[in-house]
């Protein structure tokens, strides 16, 4: 009873302090909004400086004519690329690509632009770049860029293995954005980023106030041969095999339209856009100016839809069914182990990540795409293609791997046979040696997986060899 009555003296005491308290205190003051000078329309994810112009003509309708706001995130300075008008490489030679890339998009008004300073790597696989950008650094950055900047839609590049430029920075972009696209609207992801700061105004503030995003309409743009882009228009390097994959898969632009703002053509926007990038092709915008040619600029902007959270068509303008109202968080399905049975032969490496990355992220029809997969490589060369057998059964299996080259052709795998145990994916690294020397030309290769005389697999490769002009795998 003491006790009790101890207890309540002691919570009316209180009571009576909080009341004191708050009649002495002033009231709070509204609550911040995110700071409007960073909101995006449309925020593009892309690797180099002077990725943008492939698709400026788009970049410059909704920038000036449609005033949206567009931002832009750079992965890279884009310092392992060449200079075409000076010995300044490497890292100062990113440092040039940055003012490139801001004086070119500020000729459109577009001024947030943001680098995140990967190193720029050469090559084909997408695994290879995300490994050098540190995938998990990299991945906050562009979730707090997402949050900062709260776009309605993300443009990027497709995150596919696809003959063409083939850049695995392009698609290691592609592959961020569609997974910031699918974290940023989740308090759990980066945690920090969306808790408020102690006080604003002071010092040593570690997180950061930010507020989930989830944008609307993810889209994605390729530079494969298809584009006929400045940079080639060899139709006799198109692949006989499959119809142009960007038919019907997503909204198109003419480029050859008049910018009712500048009074110039968006080919022509998109030529002077080029012209900024002297270190890389910006010759070929000053020639097509300087000749008014602007033929290798009047390719229609291509998209390909990725997904939307707001309905519209797979074909319909970008910004069908955009509304102002924020969305709530729209988990996507996320991994799932695919059941297997018997002894199976797949395709390993980046495609295997593929395959399961689309499918964790709802974007499934990208594998529709380019049902047999694709690969580019040169005259004289080893192509190497990474393969997985998976046992799935109880027993243990001695599983003959045989492949099916084109005439010309030597097979340099390192073995013919290999041991695998119930359970196991056992990875195998295919090695084929093209011939010499040929025009440009599109085989297929075929590897079989065999235990006993029986065929238990067999994965399809169209493969593109060429001169030149690939990218090393
Ligand atoms: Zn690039």
């Amino acid at each position: 009873m003491i006790r009790f009555a101890r207890a309540s003296a002691a919570a009316l005491t209180l009571f009576i302090c909080m009341q004191v308290a708050g009649a002495e205190l002033p009231k709070a003051p509204p609550l911040l909004p995110p700071d409007s000078r960073y909101k995006a329309d449309l925020l593009l994810v892309v690797a180099h400086p002077d990725d943008d112009v492939v698709i400026g003509g788009y970049l410059a309708r909704i920038a000036l004519d449609e005033r949206k706001r567009v931002a832009v995130i750079y992965c890279t300075s884009g310092d392992g690329g060449g200079n075409a008008v000076g010995y300044e490489a490497g890292a100062s030679l990113g440092q040039m690509r940055i003012i490139e890339a801001r004086k070119a998009l500020a000729s459109f008004g577009i001024e947030n632009v943001w680098f995140l300073g990967g190193h720029d790597n050469p090559g084909q696989n997408v695994l290879w770049s995300l490994d050098s950008w540190n995938h998990g650094r990299a991945l906050d950055e562009v979730v707090r860029l997402v949050r900062l900047t709260r776009p309605e839609v993300i443009l990027t590049w497709m995150p596919n293995y696809v003959v063409g430029e083939n850049h695995d920075d392009h698609q290691a972009a592609g592959v961020l954005a569609t997974e910031a696209f699918d974290m940023a609207g989740d308090p759990t992801k980066f945690p920090e980023q969306v808790s408020a700061p102690r006080n604003r105004v002071g010092m040593m503030n570690r997180t950061e106030g930010l507020h989930v995003w989830q944008p609307k309409k993810l889209y994605y743009a390729t530079d494969a041969f298809e584009d006929f882009g400045p940079y080639w228009h060899d139709k006799d390097q198109l692949s006989p095999f499959r119809k142009n994959f960007l038919d019907g898969n997503g909204p198109t632009y003419p480029n050859t339209t008049v910018s009712p703002s500048r009074h110039k053509s968006y080919a022509l926007l998109m030529a002077e856009q080029q012209r900024y990038y002297l270190t890389q092709e910006g010759d070929i915008g000053i020639d097509a100016i300087e000749k008014n040619d602007l033929s290798g600029f009047e390719y229609p902007m291509r998209l390909i839809f990725g997904k939307s959270l707001v309905g519209g068509s797979v074909t319909g303008d970008v910004f069908e069914g955009v509304t102002a109202t924020p969305l709530p968080f729209t988990p996507v399905p996320g991994y799932h182990p695919k059941p297997r049975t018997g002894v199976s032969l797949e395709l390993g490496g980046p495609w295997a990540f593929y395959r399961e990355f689309w499918k964790a992220h709802d974007l499934e029809h990208l594998s529709e795409l380019l049902p047999v997969p694709e690969v580019s490589t040169r005259f004289g060369n080893v192509l190497n293609i990474p393969l997985i057998l998976h046992n799935a059964t109880s027993t243990a299996e001695e599983v003959k791997l045989t492949e099916e080259l084109p005439s010309g052709w030597t097979d340099k795998t390192q073995y013919a046979v290999y041991p695998v145990k119930p359970g196991e994916s056992y990875p195998i690294l295919a090695m084929s040696l093209t011939p010499e020397t040929g025009n440009a030309q599109w085989r297929e290769i075929t590897w079989k997986a065999e235990v006993g005389n029986r065929v238990v697999g067999s994965v399809t490769m169209r493969v593109f060899v060429s001169k030149e002009g690939v990218l090393p795998q």
